[in-house]
């Protein structure tokens, strides 16, 4: 078979998408069914995040395509990067960005905390893209069974200090504790909300949310299914 010319489409039936997927040589590349080319780089919040949910998809139904994963990539954002989300994610080895969107090189700026906590050191990295370059989504990203948000509900829970630093990660979670009952998913799922809206209110991202160039999203990701769900 002529790989170069080598046309496949394929059905997945999980997402209800249905995708096709060009390779030439050794890369594979999506052909996204936002309008925007399989090449091109979705420009608005609403096509980066149609290309962040048929990642998805792919990595659900378990026929990722690894986009972006090759020497010609590496070279062609060598000199110049402009990535069309940024994913802020927990640090969790579970929920890569990359994988769980199947994503590549110079597609995502990837912001990584226990239990996506923030504080105004990683507000300046999750401004640059948005800011900087004109980076057109932010998704924050919380999970199931997070084992940070776990431990920081257990240590609100028997009024025990974690050691060392862990217990500013704590602290950043005490408001979600409060709300949730102590149910750690309803408290994963607050903390997400909280965030988008603590980012949503930055002083760079304001302006850009206001003109429509920016949306900022919260979802959840399932360590089950790989499923991502939006939130808000
Ligand atoms: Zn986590």
């Amino acid at each position: 078979m002529d790989r170069r010319r080598l046309l496949r489409t394929g059905l997945v039936v999980g997402g209800g998408l249905v995708a096709t997927t060009v390779s030439t040589g050794t890369a594979v590349h999506a052909q996204a069914s936002d309008g925007t080319g399989p090449e091109e780089r979705p420009a608005t919040p609403d096509q980066a995040w149609a290309r962040l949910r048929e990642g998805n998809r792919r990595w659900v139904a378990g026929s990722p395509t690894h986009p972006h994963q090759d020497a010609a990539r590496r070279a062609e954002v060598a000199e110049k990067q402009d990535p069309f989300a940024v994913v802020f994610s927990c640090i969790d080895s579970r929920v890569p960005p990359e994988l769980v969107f199947d994503a590549g090189l110079g597609d995502l700026f990837v912001l990584r905390t226990a239990g996506q906590t923030i504080d105004p050191l990683i507000t300046g990295s999750a401004e640059y893209g948005p800011a900087e370059l004109g980076t057109p989504l932010f998704v924050v990203l919380g999970h199931q069974r997070c084992g940070a948000v776990t431990a920081a509900a257990e240590s609100l829970h028997d009024h025990k200090k974690l050691p060392g630093k862990l217990s500013t990660i704590a602290s950043s979670l005490r408001s979600a504790y409060k709300r949730s009952g102590g149910d750690i998913d309803k408290m994963i799922r607050i903390n997400t909300i909280d965030v988008v809206k603590q980012l949503k209110k930055d002083e760079l991202f304001a302006p850009r949310i206001a003109k429509g160039q920016l949306k900022v999203i919260g979802a959840y990701y399932s360590i089950d299914s790989g499923e991502v769900t939006r939130l808000v």
